[in-house]
């Protein structure tokens, strides 16, 4: 039934690997709290697996954004990790939101097979009273990459949430992802991004804190963070990456070619380890659609 690749928090997929940057922030060697210090904006993060955090976890020391997680981590084989993320976000004096690891992942593909749009609409609405009650004004969170359903959808359902709370605020949220398939690093021609650059001593506590992570987790999140760090190398994750988001431009592409989620489902369900496969077309795309409608509530 699942369709995504396991567990995965990285995962070394082709990226182009240079570097295209920096609208603000941080320049080599600034420190982050240093850029971070001051009236910064409030900043939410919103995820839909734990474990994202560790991607941009240097902007998530200094922010100390609230922090949103949809599932629980369980995956297939049902062994969460959410509590992993709540002893690193009280680490770094994050608050958490109500909603907090709310689903495990079965539960969540589930919504998306039997096309539940109703849930995700009303979750965006969660998510939304949450950033005018907290008046956010920056929101990250998962990018639109094919990788996996519930990032995606997480994607979408930011979109709705800040698109909702800045008209209810009168103010215009930003919102913006990180990449979480391959190298921290994104695309050459991404424009108006923010980089936050770590020092060295911000980057080794980083380092220190995935290995902890995925030692606490174990099993394949081992393997995938070596394999990871290997290929990349260390000073890569000295880059948190923020990209404006453009939730239909980053749809658009699934209409050419199908997503990695489906062509992996496809091939786990000849294999017999999968009962269902989630298509972009018949199943993310009408909860897009559903998400990208009037939102008077
Ligand atoms: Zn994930």
């Amino acid at each position: 039934m699942r369709s995504g690749a396991q567990g995965t928090i990285f995962t070394s997929v082709d990226r182009p690997n240079t570097f295209a940057m920096p609208e603000l922030t941080g320049t080599a060697g600034t420190s982050v709290q240093t850029v971070h210090n001051g009236p910064g904006p409030r900043s939410a993060l919103i995820i839909g697996h734990p474990g994202h955090e560790l991607r941009v976890l240097g902007w998530l020391r200094a922010a100390k954004p609230l922090v949103a997680v949809l599932t629980d981590g369980s995956g297939a084989d049902g062994a969460p990790r959410i509590e992993q993320t709540t002893q690193l976000l009280d680490g770094a004096l994050a608050a958490r939101s109500a909603i907090f690891g709310i689903a495990t992942d079965r539960e969540l593909y589930h919504a998306i097979l039997e096309q539940d749009l109703d849930y995700f609409v009303a979750l965006a609405g969660r998510l939304s009273d949450e950033l005018c009650e907290h008046r956010i004004e920056y929101v990250a969170g998962d990018s639109i990459e094919g990788y996996n359903p519930t990032h995606d959808v997480c994607s979408l359902m930011i979109g709705r949430a800040v698109r909702l709370a800045s008209i209810r605020m009168g103010v215009e949220i930003r919102h913006r992802a990180f990449p979480l398939v391959g190298a921290p690093r994104p695309p050459s021609d991404t424009a108006g991004a923010e980089c936050v650059r770590l020092t060295p001593d911000e980057l080794a506590r980083k380092l220190a804190d995935i290995r902890t992570y995925a030692g606490s987790a174990g099993g394949a999140l081992v393997t995938e963070v070596d394999e990871l760090l290997h290929r990349f190398g260390d000073e890569a994750f000295a880059e948190e990456v923020f990209e404006r988001v453009e939730l239909a431009g980053a749809l658009a592409a699934f209409e050419r070619d199908k997503p990695f989620y489906e062509t992996h489902g496809e091939r786990q369900v000849a294999a017999g380890k999968y009962r269902f496969v989630i298509r972009y077309r018949e199943h993310v795309e009408p909860i897009a659609r559903a998400l990208a409608g009037e939102c008077m509530t």
